[in-house]
């Protein structure tokens, strides 16, 4: 069983790895959100053990973003103090179970076991706009009941559209969503991605269902007209 414990506080996270390689797990270590997202990306983990403020980029943003890409890896989340607040948020980004801090040793194995038991429950959010059915999991795209291929990355950047479905996403937060975080290039890159999707998902049906809000980016309507 390997486990991956993303936590700043270079203390606990030794302090987790003895612990949990004591009990007979592998266990990775992540410093950062960044690292952890890349590891939880390039290794396939029974379980990720997720503190909530990192630097890099934070536990929540973490668990929305491989929720997102079609990763159900079981996530315990690593709640601070008194933050009833972080434990809805927690379970709202996709989080299967938190434990506050601090902890004992015992009830976090105990609560990683059953979590591992569990294993990956997909919870599958299929994303439609009319009929235009966009599936996550499956990473595949239909209108009207025609299956429409798509390259991973035009496929990207509908979903994240998608999930946004009526309201404008500017480029720059596509960009934000689909690409590596060390992506410097120019956001109008988009650009080109919505002209192939629209070629692809719009035209051939008839349909405009991109739609660009000037200055500001980009709107998938709802209605998917
Ligand atoms: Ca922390």
């Amino acid at each position: 069983m390997r486990i991956l414990v993303v936590e700043d506080e270079k203390k606990l996270a030794a302090s987790l790895k003895r612990g949990l390689e004591a009990d007979g797990f592998a266990v990775d270590v992540a410093l950062d959100g960044t690292d952890g997202l890349w590891r939880a990306r390039e290794q396939s983990y029974d379980a990720i053990v997720l503190d909530i403020m990192l630097p890099g980029m934070n536990g929540y943003k973490v668990c929305e973003t491989l929720r997102d890409e079609g990763n159900w890896t079981p996530i315990l989340m690593l709640t601070a103090k008194d933050g009833e607040l972080d434990e809805t948020e927690a379970l709202d980004t996709g989080a299967d179970d938190f434990l506050r801090k601090p902890f004992s040793h015992l009830v976090l194995v105990a609560r990683l076991r059953a979590l591992m038991r569990r294993g990956a429950t997909e919870r599958p959010v299929e994303l439609r706009a009319d009929d235009l059915l966009v599936d996550p999991n499956q990473r595949r795209c239909w209108r009207d009941g025609t299956e429409i291929e798509l390259t991973a990355r035009e496929f990207s950047v509908l979903e994240y559209m998608a999930h946004n479905a009526g309201t404008v996403v500017s480029k720059q937060e596509i960009l934000d969503h689909v690409w590596d975080y060390d992506f410097e290039g120019d956001p109008n890159i988009i650009e080109v991605y919505v002209r192939h999707l629209r070629k692809k998902i719009d035209e051939p049906f008839g349909r405009s269902s991109i739609q660009t809000a000037r200055g500001a980016g980009y709107r998938l309507n709802k209605d998917g007209r």
